[in-house]
């Protein structure tokens, strides 16, 4: 679900929240990046937000005398304990820096001259950003496996290698759609001869009918108890197609182009896997909406609660 007035494109994105702070801090707020609330350890009582410091503070007194009250003065700062924590950037620049991140054709040169940000700051919310699409990668894998018996799936693997620039370098992701539900998944597959099947075995159950480009000799489906429909250019049932999971390998080319330019920084690749596969799960007015509730997500998981 989408919060009210949260489809938005790039371009919808930038009219928003350019050079408007309020704006984006009300935005990270709605989506926990930022504290909606915060309970003083002392009194636990709830403090209140002084905007114009950008500080939570309690403003509960005791009374320790006749007519004597003492106030707790407790007081946090709203970022401190956040991912945003030690980012020394603006919200409205956090912002729209994530909007860009998430474009098919970001570059950091864009967003170094129009945010005037420094090649510090750029690195450390890059590192956030990847490290949010790694975090989305590894929890979008089902906890129970997709389909059932008749359900619909088209299911393809996809490769991502450069083998003639970086040697050995290599990822197969498979990836599942669930028609009804419009559900997706996407694994990485280490050995796809020997383990292909075991995969789709533990993310796929038994008795769905799965669509691919793979025939049987490849993809013996039938003797693991699934439904097999291969798609081809002479079927008469047009039906049979993986057009919704072929969608999702948008842009491979300008990708691989990426990964060539980046081949002396191998440490980065995995990362950039997973922001690639993000940007083409969510269509381009979820995708910022997504992203910001991955990044809470990721907070909650890594930073400790307050
Ligand atoms: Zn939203
Ligand atoms: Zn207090």
């Amino acid at each position: 679900m989408l919060c009210f007035g949260c489809e938005l494109n790039e371009f919808d994105a930038m009219k928003r929240f350019w050079m408007d702070d309020d704006e984006a801090i009300s935005c990270l707020r709605l989506h926990g990046i930022l504290p909606s609330k915060v309970t003083c350890p002392h009194c636990h009582s709830d403090c209140e937000l002084r905007k114009e410091r950008n500080i939570w503070q309690c403003l509960t007194k005791t009374k320790v005398g006749e007519s004597k009250y003492r106030a707790c003065g407790f007081t946090l700062n709203d970022r401190e304990g956040t991912v945003l924590d030690k980012i020394d950037v603006s919200p409205w620049k956090l912002l729209l820096f994530f909007n860009h991140w998430l474009s098919r054709c970001w570059s950091y040169d864009l967003m170094a001259s129009n945010l005037m940000l420094t090649n510090d700051t750029i690195l450390t919310l890059s590192r956030l950003c990847f490290a949010v699409s790694q975090f989305w990668f590894d929890t979008q894998i089902p906890a129970k496996p997709f389909g059932g018996s008749g359900v619909v799936l088209e299911i393809d693997i996809c490769h991502f290698d450069d083998l003639t620039e970086i040697e050995g370098w290599r990822q197969t992701v498979l990836g599942a759609y669930e028609r009804h539900t419009d559900r997706l998944f996407f694994v990485l597959v280490e050995d796809v001869e020997n383990s292909l099947i075991p995969v789709i075995q533990r993310y796929i159950q038994k008795g769905s009918i799965l669509y691919t480009t793979d025939r049987e000799d490849f993809l013996p489906l039938k003797e693991y108890g699934y439904e097999h429909r291969v798609v081809s250019a002479s079927s008469t049932d047009q039906d049979i197609n993986i057009r919704g999971i072929k969608s999702k390998w948008h842009g491979l080319r300008s990708w691989k182009r990426r990964i060539r330019k980046a081949r002396r920084e191998e440490k980065y690749h995995p990362r950039y896997l997973s922001r690639y596969l993000f940007v083409n799960y969510y269509l381009s007015p979820d995708r910022l909406h997504h992203f910001l509730r991955c990044v809470a997500e990721f907070a909650h998981e890594s930073v400790p609660e307050r």
